[in-house]
């Protein structure tokens, strides 16, 4: 069989992978990105945090995303029955990027990975990874678009696979998540909102009338269109009679005003989709000449957008510590890499618990929110769960069990 050589060779052109080939490409290094799909493909993960900006501005990417044309975002709103409440994050606690994007993610995705193209990284498309043997130099067992089978071997592999989670799986790395199993309806309508009633520069969380842990989210894209989601346990949506899209049409009657909005919507543009059990956790980030990035590794929940922001932290600290391997130091990939990474998911971890717990939304909906301790919460929102000088990032939570229980009272 055909062996090829590399530096780094990267399983997957989403975000992730993306984003690490840029860096890497900064640094000079050869990479190779081997990618199942042809793009544009549809790939869920839509609402994007201020806390990327930094990474894609990093990877001399952000020229290519401001340039593409898609929606503005400053901040998040939340509704549940009579309330609401909302986020702007600029006003914020943490320094950095305060506005975004909400992106349709066949063109976000191939955006990012047609620019690292351009910087010199090769994407092949249509090559699926089959195999892999980590060592001191990782094998590839590759299958590309005709057929023809060949082998990869490189310096480093880079796992950002996605939800296809391959080392994971390959090597037996899954661990359970503790997180119940949830699955997601969801789909693109031309929303049609009533003029003046939504504003797009927000994504809208809405919470179930009658079921706190159910939650519904509109995210506007330019163009008139948006994307509409619900996120319940399975035999919550099994409840509901017909197909998907019926299900989801039901579900969404159910709450006044997201129906009132919704009123006018046309249904037609894509088939509604169901994901379920997307909660994953790996017993190890890192091994013997490779390392997760993004979804390949760890995947919490959707409700704070939290997803793409994690997979370019983790590309960020992933091409730092290769940078310093090729510059001859001796890199710990679990004190370097897996234990930085795992601070500021563990943040999103807490904010997650809480929001299933019903905690968060009594923080939020609270009348009498303290300025500056909102503005330290909007922080997490806008994805700085990595600043240590915000209290409810330095925290193990008991922080927010504080602040739920004052606004309990
Ligand atoms: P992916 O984007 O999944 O990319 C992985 C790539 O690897 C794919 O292109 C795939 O084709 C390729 N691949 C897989 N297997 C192989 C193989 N064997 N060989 C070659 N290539 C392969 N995140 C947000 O930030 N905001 C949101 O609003 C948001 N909403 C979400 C809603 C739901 C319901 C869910 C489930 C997730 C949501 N997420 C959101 C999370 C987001 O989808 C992911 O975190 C993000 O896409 C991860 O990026 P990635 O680069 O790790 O993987």
């Amino acid at each position: 069989v055909r062996t090829e050589s590399t530096e780094v060779v990267i399983i997957g052109a989403g975000p992730a992978g993306a984003v690490a080939a840029a860096l890497l490409r900064k640094q000079g290094r050869k990479v190779l990105i081997l990618e199942r799909e042809q793009f544009p493909r549809f790939s869920i993960g839509e609402s994007l945090l201020p806390q990327s900006m930094e990474y894609l501005e990093a990877a001399g990417l952000l020229r290519d995303v401001v340039e593409a044309g898609f929606q503005y975002k400053n901040g998040a709103a939340f509704a549940c029955g009579d309330k609401r409440t909302e986020f702007d994050f600029r006003q914020k606690f943490s320094p950095g990027w305060g506005t975004t994007y909400q992106v349709e993610r066949a063109k976000f995705d191939q955006v990012l990975a047609t620019a690292v193209q351009r910087m010199g990284a090769e994407v092949r498309y249509r090559h699926e990874v089959l195999a892999v043997e980590p060592g001191q130099r990782p094998r590839l067992q590759v299958r590309a678009a005709d057929g023809e089978e060949y082998q990869v071997e490189a310096d480093f592999l880079l796992d950002a696979s996605g939800f296809g989670r391959l080392l994971p799986r390959l090597l037996k790395l899954e661990s359970p998540s503790n997180f119940p199993v949830r699955g997601a309806l969801f789909t693109h309508v031309q929303d049609n909102f009533p003029a003046g009633e939504f504003d797009r520069d927000k994504i809208l969380i809405t919470t179930h009338p009658h079921h706190v842990d159910v939650w519904f989210w509109t995210i506007p894209f330019s163009h008139g269109r948006c994307s509409l989601g619900v996120v319940a346990e399975p035999a919550f949506l099994d409840r509901y009679p017909g197909d998907d899209l019926h299900k989801l049409q039901a579900i969404v009657g159910e709450d006044a005003h997201l129906s009132h909005l919704l009123a006018n919507a046309r249904w037609d543009l894509l088939p509604v989709r169901r994901i379920t059990g997307y909660s994953a956790n790996v017993s190890a980030l890192c091994g013997p000449g490779y390392a997760l990035l993004g979804n390949a590794g760890e995947f919490l929940d959707p409700v704070f957008s939290s997803g793409v922001t994690i997979a370019f932290k983790s590309a960020q600290l992933a091409s730092e510590c290769l940078r310093r391997h090729y510059a001859g130091e001796t890199v710990d990939w679990q004190q370097d890499y897996a234990l930085p990474l795992q601070k500021g998911v563990r943040t999103f971890r807490r904010f997650v618990e809480a929001w299933y717990e019903g905690g968060f939304q009594k923080i939020i909906y609270h009348p009498n929110a303290q300025p500056d301790i909102r503005d330290m919460i909007c922080s997490i929102l806008a994805g700085y769960a990595w600043d240590e000088h915000n209290p409810y990032v330095a925290d193990n939570g008991r922080r927010l069990k504080v602040l739920e229980e004052i606004c309990s009272a």
